[in-house]
């Protein structure tokens, strides 16, 4: 089996442990299986079509992945949009939630909780009914969003509304399989594919790459899979990693421009984009060391801007959610930075057609 070690301690850790038993460290693969071209299943059209390269087994699968890169424009700013919210159940979490929870189901896991304020927990929901498991999503009691909340019932989710949510469900956790979306390794192992699909749909790889960071699971899954590319003499270079967050939650930019190993603790503010209210994320380090290394950067958006430019994607076709709207909203950073012409992937991480009539 793939070892899995503490990134501080480097302690081997067990198959369900989702932070270091001994220092309570973040957990990665120590090696991975090489990605092999000639070991993509070309007839198979969703994530699994890389399963060679994933220590994973398919047991079940809703058809993740394989989401469509199309070429968009905004302002004369040209840039492809990778659809990550076309996923099964509207958000780029399907890629992680399928290969964790295979893995579950693999330990013979019948009961798996997560915490969320809506997109992993729905994908919990979905994929735990799937492989036949139950899933208690804990949600924040004062800003769950109804409607997100209705998402997770709706495919038989058990919600458990707390104002500690963090504390519960760590508590929670010591007696029942944690299916984190921010700490499992086998989360962010099913988000490098996102970076593969990106590889195979332009027939290269992109200059650069932005995405909305909370936890920062796509950002690096984006980084490791374009990084197992390189690694493979299959790409020049990694992309140039963006990482993009709100005004009022930017713990990453902060850290960023003060060219710091890992984030400080900060007061949250308020935020349209909910689904990246991470104060303090897990991986803050990883995500620092993918944009110092390929010379990336790291931007904070007003709220103002992100829902202009979310209205403005809707027109054109582009249901994303408030949070996916940080990519557009800053283009012309991004542009000013990068130039002209360098191709530039945007990701939309969650759908808009969820929250559609909620209270802005
Ligand atoms: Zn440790």
């Amino acid at each position: 089996m793939t070892q899995i070690l503490c990134n501080r301690c480097a302690a081997p850790a067990g198959p369900l442990e989702w932070r270091c038993d001994h220092c309570g460290g973040s957990l990665d693969f120590v090696e991975l299986p090489p990605f092999d071209p000639a070991r993509i299943d070309r007839r198979d059209f969703s994530l699994w079509r890389y399963r060679a390269m994933l220590p994973v087994k398919r047991r079940f699968s809703l058809g993740e992945g394989k989401t469509p890169l199309v070429p968009a424009e905004l302002d004369g700013a040209r840039f492809h949009a990778k659809l990550e919210y076309l996923n099964p159940t509207g958000s780029f979490k399907d890629r992680g939630t399928t290969t964790l929870l295979n893995h579950f189901a693999a330990c013979g896991v019948r009961e798996a909780i997560d915490n969320s304020s809506g997109n992993a927990g729905a994908s919990l929901a979905a994929y735990a009914g799937v492989g036949g498991m139950s899933a208690t999503v804990f949600v924040p009691a004062a800003t769950a969003v109804e409607s997100k909340k209705r998402l997770i019932r709706s495919f038989g989710g058990h919600i458990i509304e707390s104002r500690d949510y963090l504390t519960d469900v760590y508590a929670a956790a010591e007696r029942t399989a944690y299916a984190s979306h921010a700490w499992s390794p086998y989360f962010v192992l099913g988000q490098q594919t996102a970076a593969w699909e990106t590889w195979e749909q332009l027939g290269r790889a992109p200059d650069a790459v932005a995405t909305p960071v909370g936890h920062g699971g796509l950002f690096l899954g984006f980084y490791r899979g374009f990084k197992a590319l390189h690694e493979a003499g299959l790409i020049e270079r990694i992309p140039r990693m963006i990482a993009l967050q709100s005004a009022g939650v930017d713990p990453i930019v902060r850290a960023w421009e003060a060219k710091a190993d890992a984030p400080a603790p900060l007061d949250p503010g308020p935020s349209v984009a909910d689904g990246i209210l991470v104060d303090a994320p897990v991986r803050g380090p990883a995500i620092l060391r993918a944009l110092y290394e390929t010379e990336g950067f790291a931007l904070r958006l007003s709220d103002g801007a992100i829902l202009a430019a979310q209205e403005r994607l809707h027109k054109r076709g582009l249901m994303i959610e408030a949070t996916s709207a940080v990519t557009a909203a800053a283009l012309p950073q991004i542009r000013q930075e990068i130039g002209a012409e360098a191709t530039l992937v945007l990701a939309f991480t969650g759908s808009g057609l969820k929250s559609i009539g909620d209270p802005a």
